[in-house]
């Protein structure tokens, strides 16, 4: 954690009649580990979440940033059906598009700017294929986890289309929760906020967010500093419950772009292995078992063709699996 601004401007973040902002928020980087995508010609993708500093940010448990990548030689994203359990999947493109289909009976084409979000409660199961029309495959892949109120929810797919909002030399899609004083109309379980900011040449914004969420702003095009902590592309900069403003900076002559996660921070402990997200150890052992057994749990994907037809799980590690617990816990 260091701020690295040759000459960091003091934050005065909107002034309310009674509330002067004490000081910045701190600041955490959260920075990323390649990890291949899978298949004979996979992707590399920067996985920020989940990691052992930090597994969560509100109920956001996974985060992956790719691209761009020129695809037009042949390569690109093709992932088989795998299943998921206990959560919801974000597919949020800069560029490119995918083939979305799933075991809901939802077949979609994710495009740049344009929510889809799979709920995966009980068990569901999906494939995402990069289509022959993309060149560049740009965007993030993003989870989140279920309440226990809610991790066995029905199968789902939602599509939503957010509004470019114009803010402090700003664009900004907001595609769960509230920013800016516009609102995503879809549902999420628990307190959530999910909004992509583009920044112009020099701009200064300042976001007015919610005290009781913890963000991460995950940076796709900066560098871009967070309340005057620079964070480098594919890093995530983490900033705590308690702040009620977060200023974002373009330091760089060229466009930014990151995107915005919040949430009020999620109380439960989870286990997370492959494509599940459960309670225990041996839950997630049976959810494995019941994928390797072609269980109905989590349905089929109609229209996907390819080899493999499905995708096989991995095997479980040889220690049992223990619970991300949050820091500080
Ligand atoms: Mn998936």
């Amino acid at each position: 954690m260091s701020n690295v601004e040759a000459d960091p401007v003091e934050t005065r973040c909107r002034a309310r009649a009674e509330h002067v902002e004490p000081r910045d928020p701190a600041v955490e980087i959260v920075t990323s580990r390649e990890v291949p995508l899978g298949g004979p010609r996979a992707i590399q993708v920067r996985r920020t979440l989940p990691q052992r500093a930090r597994s969560l940010i509100g109920a956001w448990c996974f985060a992956d940033h790719y691209g761009p990548h020129d695809v037009r030689d042949g390569g690109g994203m093709v992932v088989p059906p795998h299943p998921h359990t206990g959560l919801q999947t974000v597919s949020w493109l800069f560029s490119g598009e995918i083939e979305h289909r799933d075991s809901s009976g939802a077949q979609a084409l994710v495009m740049p700017g344009e929510l889809n979000l799979m709920t995966g409660g009980y068990g569901i199961c999906h494939s995402e294929v990069s289509t022959p029309a993309t060149s560049v495959l740009h965007g993030v892949q993003l989870w989140v986890a279920l309440p226990d109120s809610h991790r066995n929810a029905d199968r789902d797919f939602q599509h939503h289309v957010p509004d470019v909002v114009h803010h402090d030399g700003a664009d900004i899609r907001v595609f769960l929760g509230s920013l800016v004083g516009t609102s995503s109309p879809v549902h999420t379980f628990t307190p959530l906020l999910g909004a992509e900011i583009t920044l112009k040449p020099d701009a200064i914004v300042e976001l007015d967010v919610d005290p009781i969420f913890e963000h991460g702003v995950l940076v796709d095009q900066g560098p871009v500093s967070v309340s005057a902590t620079s964070i480098a592309p594919a890093q995530i900069g983490y900033v705590g419950v308690g702040a009620t403003c977060l200023r974002l900076a373009n330091p760089t002559a060229e466009q930014a772009r990151v995107v915005l996660l919040g949430g009020t921070p999620f109380e439960e402990d989870i286990v997370m292995w492959w494509n599940f997200v459960g309670r225990s150890h041996d839950e997630i052992v049976r959810f494995r078992e019941a994928w390797q057994q072609e269980s109905e749990q989590f349905g089929h994907v109609e229209g996907y063709v390819g080899d493999p037809m499905r995708l096989p799980a991995p095997p479980l590690p040889t220690v049992r699996l223990r619970p991300r617990r949050r820091p500080g816990r």
